[in-house]
């Protein structure tokens, strides 16, 4: 990436030279490329613990941001603040969300380049925050016409929609974001948003049906029934006590969600069952939610199909079934039956209960992707005068899952950290990238990085015929015997020699004890983890009963019609895996990316327990720095040169330490930075220059003229 320094007040580089060298000893260095000890994971987390205490939660390596969760209403997102980013170069003034969200759009709009914001972390580490401080400064800071105040507004009131049906209180995060989003914001010439497009990815279906000990289902069930009107929950046949629906109150027997390697430091509640968390007002969510959907265009009778179908998914949840004599199943209540009628059908208890829990995952699943089409349409950009016209430029923002490691690893994981392979593999590519660029174009040799390529992991996974997903998919068509443990059998056929897959089996016939006979382990770039194949094959398929779909089609819901066409009935085509689809978009979600010019955000959480103040757990941080790639970022950045500036900041600010070039020089800058470097004792091997900069090589080099500056 570059970062043009066109004009600087030598204020501004007062500014960020003092934050960032003279006060180290307090605070730090604002820019890891500054540390010494570059290599050191004690020094890197050292800068971080001395910026949290003060309060300073952005840091950068190079241009990409670090944030860490403050847990606490800082007073830095201000309108003043926003303006104080505005049109500043990046080095200038201190990190900041703000400044990185400025720098993609000066970029969009003097490269006339997409730009695209890659946010990443784990769950609670601040994405979603992030992507909406980012939204927020644009909504403010953009020029706006009657009209694009409509696009702003509709842009803003996306997120507490998507919220409410796509986010839900899980241990870790009180408002954890359960799917993957990708946001276009598009801007047309005279850089206003006049536009937006989201895709979503991976929905976490299975919440609808049951939740960990201490986790709730989606926002919106408790929201309509704790704020909607009495009118309301009448006609939807609803009453206004969430332990009424086991949708709400079942919770998972398995309690596997503990983090591998780091205690967990929230104790669960005995009770499975947690509708009132005390950060959230359901009562309130719900008045901001509604309102939402109106601005956004829904019409009041969308609204009731919608919510219809909300409360039909409850209401499923509560069909209970018996055994029959002949061992066939029937239905035992009577609400909704209409509905299952057709399930009285030679299944056992287990199966149908499970059928009932596929249909309500179906319902909910692609109800939340007709609410993100019904959300593009009211985003879709609108060239009134050119009804053909492209927007001039779009920034994207992606807020998706960090990578993640459970004590047990499931197929989600297993997406989800494919996820994460790739995200990485384009970071890598596109930074090295753009530091080729920069060299290249300020005409200085480049000089070979070594890093580790996971392509090899990204094979491994999605290959043709030859990858995990190929040989799930395999068993997944295969009629027969096919099952978890035969997927496992044939991976070890198929990839059991590859370096970053193991099984149980050791080459010579042997047993590896730390692993599972129903489990393979995956050597990520970030680190092991282990899978249980458990529900690879269910997971994958993600059936549903044709004829519950048959019921579905003929539903009166609008909204349901859309959602279950009928030529899926006739299609004879089998539709897509879960896993292939998912590969299919992330595909599609890369050949986006690699258009676009990108900028980093990296989210770190500082504590397990939501808690604000200075608690900073070093293990905690120290896992997520090695999850984030921290290290070798920097390792990557460092690998050349520590620092660049460009002529007149240098010149300007350390013209003093030198005679000739005090107060002025006359020449031409390149020929002043090179008079005044020699005449500070520089070493050819520290430092070279460019066509328009000087690239120091360590940053002792650079203290030291500071520290001169400082004696002056
Ligand atoms: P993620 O999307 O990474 O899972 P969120 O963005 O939802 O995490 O953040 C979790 C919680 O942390 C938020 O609900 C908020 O309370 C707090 N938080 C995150 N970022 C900030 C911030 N910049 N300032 C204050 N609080 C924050
Ligand atoms: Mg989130």
């Amino acid at each position: 990436m570059r970062y043009h320094v066109t004009v600087l007040g030598s204020e501004g580089v007062r500014v960020v030279m003092e934050s960032a060298l003279t006060a180290r000893d307090r605070v730090g260095v604002q820019d890891f490329v500054l540390l010494e000890n570059y290599t050191s994971e004690a020094a890197f987390i050292d800068n971080l613990r001395k910026r949290f205490k003060e309060n300073l939660i952005y840091t950068y390596i190079g241009s990409v941001l670090v944030s860490v969760n403050p847990y606490k209403e800082l007073d830095i997102y201000s309108r003043q603040n926003m303006e104080r980013y505005r049109g500043v170069s990046f080095y200038e003034i201190s990190p900041h969300i703000f400044a990185v969200s400025d720098n993609a759009y000066r970029s969009m709009r003097t490269e006339r380049r997409d730009q695209c914001i890659l946010i990443s972390g784990e769950s609670g580490a601040g994405k979603t925050e992030a992507s909406k401080k980012i939204l927020q400064y644009y909504a403010v800071t953009c020029p706006a016409s009657e009209r694009v105040q409509m696009v702003k507004d509709r842009l803003l009131q996306s997120n507490p929609v998507l919220e409410a049906f796509g986010n839900a209180k899980t241990l870790r995060n009180d408002n954890s974001s359960r799917f993957g989003k990708y946001m276009d914001v598009q801007f047309d010439f005279k850089g206003a948003p006049v536009g937006g497009h989201i895709l979503n990815y991976l929905l976490e279906k299975s919440r609808v049906v049951h939740q960990n000990h201490g986790e709730r289902n989606f926002h919106i069930f408790y929201q309509l029934i704790e704020g909607g009107e009495d009118d309301l929950l009448r006609r939807l046949g609803l009453e206004r006590n969430p332990q009424q629906y086991q949708y709400l109150v079942k919770v998972s027997e398995r309690e596997d969600d503990q983090r591998g390697c780091v205690c967990l430091t929230v104790t669960p509640p005995p009770q499975g069952n947690c509708p009132k968390v005390s950060s959230i007002n359901d009562r309130n969510d719900w008045k901001v939610v509604r309102k939402a959907l109106s601005i956004i265009g829904f019409s009041e009778e969308e609204v009731e199909e919608l919510l219809n179908i909300i409360a039909s998914v409850l209401h499923l949840g509560n069909i209970q079934f018996e055994e029959e004599d002949s061992g066939s199943t029937a239905v035992t209540t009577k609400a909704q039956i209409k509905y299952l009628g057709r399930l009285v059908s030679p299944l056992n208890l287990e199966q149908a209960a499970s059928a009932r829990d596929a249909l309500s995952k179906a319902v909910y699943g692609r109800t939340f992707t007709w609410l993100v089409n019904k959300i593009n349409a009211s985003l879709a950009y609108k060239d009134e005068v050119y009804p053909t016209s492209r927007s001039a430029a779009v920034i994207g923002l992606l807020d998706i899952y960090g990578f993640e490691v459970f004590q047990h690893n499931s197929f989600e994981q297993f997406c989800i950290n494919y996820c994460n392979e790739k995200l990485q593999q384009l970071f890598i590519e596109l930074t090295l990238k753009s530091e080729q660029e920069e060299y290249e174009s300020e005409g200085i040799t480049w000089e070979p990085v070594q890093y580790f390529n996971n392509k090899i992991i990204c094979d491994l996974v999605e290959e043709k015929f030859k990858g995990i997903i190929s040989i799930l998919d395999e068993e997944c068509l295969r009629p027969g015997d096919a099952s978890d443990i035969t997927f496992l059998e044939k991976l070890e056929d198929t990839v059991g020699g590859h370096p970053h897959f193991v099984t149980h089996k050791l080459a010579d016939g042997r047993v590896r004890k730390v692993l599972g006979r129903d489990e393979f382990r995956l050597l990520h770039y970030a680190g092991e983890v282990n899978y249980s194949v458990n529900g690879f094959l269910d997971k994958n398929n993600d059936l549903l009963f044709r004829n519950l779909k048959e019921v579905m089609c003929q539903s009166e819901n609008r909204i349901l019609t859309q959602c279950f066409e009928r030529e899926e009935l006739t299609d004879k085509k089998r539709p897509e895996t879960t896993a292939t689809q998912f590969k299919n978009s992330l595909t599609k979600l890369m050949e986006i990316l690699i258009s676009k010019e990108p900028s980093y955000i990296r989210c770190i959480k500082p504590n397990d327990a939501k808690q604000s103040g200075s608690r900073f757990d070093e293990v905690l941080i120290r896992h997520q720095v090695k999850y984030l790639g921290l290290m070798e970022n920097l390792r990557v950045r460092r690998a050349g040169f520590a620092y660049r500036r460009r002529y007149e900041a240098f010149l300007q600010r350390y013209k003093p330490l030198c005679p000739e070039t005090w107060p002025n020089w006359p020449g031409q800058l390149a020929d002043g930075v090179s008079t005044l470097v020699n005449h500070l004792g520089y070493k050819p091997e520290e430092f070279k220059l460019g066509r328009s900069k000087i690239f120091i090589r360590f940053p002792k080099t650079l203290f030291a003229t500071e520290d001169a500056l400082e004696g002056k």
